[in-house]
């Protein structure tokens, strides 16, 4: 690549809304960066880029841009040297020798996966198969729960954003927030021109809600019961598609007496909604067809009662005969692909050996037993991503090795790596993004600032030095890419066939999910009644538990706005336009609980629990229900407060192909006003 010449490439955001990824055109010149903007070509995106798009340009040239290794001799300090790469390497692989493969752990976080997400999963995994040591899914943190949820019902695929904006009648966003898929947006609204009805649900009135024709809120975790009660009213009131029900379903008779005590009265006790409310929302669910629901992304499943929710609200489209007609079924979501994606690792496997499953109180525990002596963090916060952080805190301390691999420095490498690696940034490498309609080449633009290396490299090196042979037998990342499209879904596409396209192909996929009516579960029906979850010793039919008994009455939530993504760019900081958005820590708080503690809009507060405190300023709204708190995520500091309790048993986690492993991110807090510093 020539770094002189002035010229336009196609790229595509790195940041990882999916699955409604915008499309960027950067101008580079001289070899620099001239300007960035939305490409108006691509067909997802049209010219859309979000604030947070848009403050990517303030990555290159950035003064705290991490650019070269550094190993620091004692954590207590701050004191960094410059190393080389070989020395850095050596170290981590010393280490790594001594400490043996099964002490040693892969992580990653979004940061990872900013030029696609499957090159870096992927070649994790094989790193860990061929050299033995413990790996884990970044689905844990995320969309996990949810999968697992939508998985019992066999419902993970999804129609398009394009299908419900022609098609949709009712739109239900359920805990989806358009701060996570900007994109989405437009197709709602045009939706809406139509005449669809659009509601949200969800735990605080957000940027959904105001394109909205309605909005229940309830508290956090209740998700669940309002399924129930929904599908209470659907049943006892005969509103089902009885064809639909007799020919595509599994456990109709037993779901039926099931939900008989699952009332709207029962509901409105666990929701904070209305009797009326919740009637009159199934009412209209179950009569307007079709009817799509758009599945919250992760927040609302990190809690240990999401994938109950997610199961429970799965079932709906199946009583109403939703799923498989254009227009309904379930809406895109993060996490439900359209595109098979070719494993590269299928047939191997780790060998034999005792490894921590995708737990994160397993892995906190693993840490602090000192059986996890090591641990290589890809683009990741682990103290702001995983949940219980004093935990985890405690152990990393008892590590003898933390490398972070990253952009700029982050709270969990300040207080515990040994060793920091400089990342490429997208712009940096070659790497492709996949949407639910098109496939993406994002083309290497820039040269690579200071000695910043791409994960691929670092872990090609590293198994060099550890003595993996093989890692990486591709001459490139062209034919890693290559290897990993080469699907029927794909059309077989190459980053040669993409780029002689223009940058961008569509999908050979239905725009309508099940338009077959095979669906994904062991009987091919969607199963109401699951056999799979009864034999891994979970209830055979949804269910909502009730879980919300603390001495501490406000219940904590979180999630996504449209000036952050999680903790990326040191939790905003290090980027200009991120950083004036995202000053402080902010708490949402009704007027009922901030003036029962005298506390007052934009009041120094701390939120506390058993796990810890954590302070911020109260952002006082009647966007928030009395007893519900919400911080927007990523902040290190939030997860202090949050349980890590295992959700789900071992042999739960395995029921998949695809990951699922999590933990409870629930929260139970008190706040406080903080008394001025004398
Ligand atoms: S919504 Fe914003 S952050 Fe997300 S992909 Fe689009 S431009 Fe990037």
């Amino acid at each position: 690549m020539s770094a002189v010449d002035a010229k336009i490439v196609r790229t595509m955001c790195p940041m990882n809304c999916h699955p409604t990824f915008c499309g960027m055109q950067v101008e580079v010149e001289g070899g620099r960066l001239k300007s960035l903007s939305g490409d108006k070509d691509n067909p997802d995106s049209a010219g859309f880029l979000c604030v947070r798009g848009r403050a990517t340009a303030e990555i290159f040239g950035n003064s705290k841009r991490l650019l070269y290794p550094q190993i620091r001799d004692d954590r207590r300090t701050d004191t960094w040297r410059r190393v080389s790469w070989d020395e850095a390497l050596d170290f981590m692989a010393k280490r790594m020798r001594s400490a043996g493969p099964e002490a040693v752990g892969l992580w990653a976080g979004h940061g990872g996966f900013t030029a696609g997400s499957a090159m870096t999963v992927q070649l994790m995994q094989r790193f860990a198969n061929m050299y033995g040591c413990q790996n884990w899914h970044p689905a844990m943190v995320c969309w996990g729960l949810g999968g697992f949820g939508v998985g019992l019902s066999g419902a993970l695929k999804v129609n398009t954003k394009e299908d419900m904006a022609e098609n949709s009648r009712m739109i239900v966003l359920w805990g989806a927030n358009i701060a996570s898929q900007p994109n989405t947006a437009r197709y709602i609204v045009a939706a809406r021109r139509r005449g669809a009805k659009v509601v949200a649900i969800d735990v605080r009135r957000t940027e959904a809600a105001a394109q909205s024709d309605e909005a229940l809120l309830i508290r956090p975790g209740s998700d669940a019961a309002l399924a129930l009660a929904v599908m209470h009213v659907i049943v006892t009131e005969k509103l089902y598609d009885a064809a639909f029900v007799e020919a595509h379903t599994v456990g109709f008779e037993e779901l039926s007496s099931h939900v008989l005590p699952f009332t709207p009265a029962w509901a409105a006790t666990q929701t904070g909604l209305e009797e009326g409310q919740i009637a009159s929302f199934a009412r209209a669910y179950a009569s307007t067809r079709p009817a799509m629901i758009l599945l919250g992304g992760s927040s609302m499943h990190k809690s240990a009662n999401g994938w109950n929710a997610a199961r429970a609200i799965s079932c709906l489209p199946a009583l109403t005969g939703n799923f498989g007609i254009a227009g309904g079924g379930l809406g895109p979501r993060h996490g439900a692909h359209s595109a098979t994606l070719r494993n590269l690792n299928a047939g191997m496997a780790r060998p034999p050996g005792n490894y921590v499953p995708d737990q994160m109180p397993d892995i906190a525990k693993a840490l602090s037993d000192g059986r996890l002596k090591v641990l290589l963090l890809l683009g990741t916060n682990m103290l702001s991503s995983f949940a219980d952080a004093g935990q985890i805190s405690h152990g990393l301390d008892k590590t003898d090795l933390v490398v972070c691999v990253d952009l700029f420095m982050n709270e969990t490498a300040r207080r515990f790596a040994d060793v920091v690696l400089p990342g490429t940034a997208w712009l940096e490498e070659l790497g492709f993004k996949v949407t639910n309609t098109h496939l993406y080449l994002m083309e290497r633009a820039l040269e690579r600032e200071g000695e910043t290396r791409p994960i691929h490299e670092i872990l090609k090196s590293l198994a060099e030095s550890v003595g993996v042979a093989d890692f990486f037998p591709w001459a490139s990342m062209e034919e890693v890419i290559d290897a990993i499209l080469n699907d029927a879904t794909t059309g077989h596409a190459t980053v040669g066939s993409l780029r002689a396209a223009g940058g961008f192909l569509p999908l050979n996929v239905s725009a309508i999910a099940y338009a077959d009516r095979k669906f994904d579960s062991p009987s091919g029906k969607i199963e109401f009644s699951s056999p799979q979850a009864a034999r891994v010793g979970l209830p055979p039919l949804p269910v909502h538990s009730d879980n919300q008994a603390s001495p501490y009455p406000l219940s904590l939530s979180f999630g996504r706005t449209l000036t952050h993504f999680h903790a990326f760019y040191d939790e905003g900081q290090a980027l200009p336009s991120l950083a004036k958005h995202n000053v402080a820590p902010q708490l949402l708080i009704s007027p009922v609980d901030a003036e029962a503690r005298q506390v007052a809009n934009g009041d120094a507060i701390r939120i506390y629990n058993e796990r810890g405190e954590f302070a911020a300023k109260a952002c006082v709204t009647g966007d928030v229900k009395p007893g519900v708190v919400w911080m927007r995520d990523g902040w290190v500091g939030l997860n202090h407060l949050t349980s890590g309790g295992a959700v789900l048993s071992g042999d739960a986690l395995s029921l998949f192909h695809f990951s699922v492993g999590q933990s409870d991110y629930g929260a139970r807090v008190e706040i406080a006003r903080r008394q001025a510093s004398p």
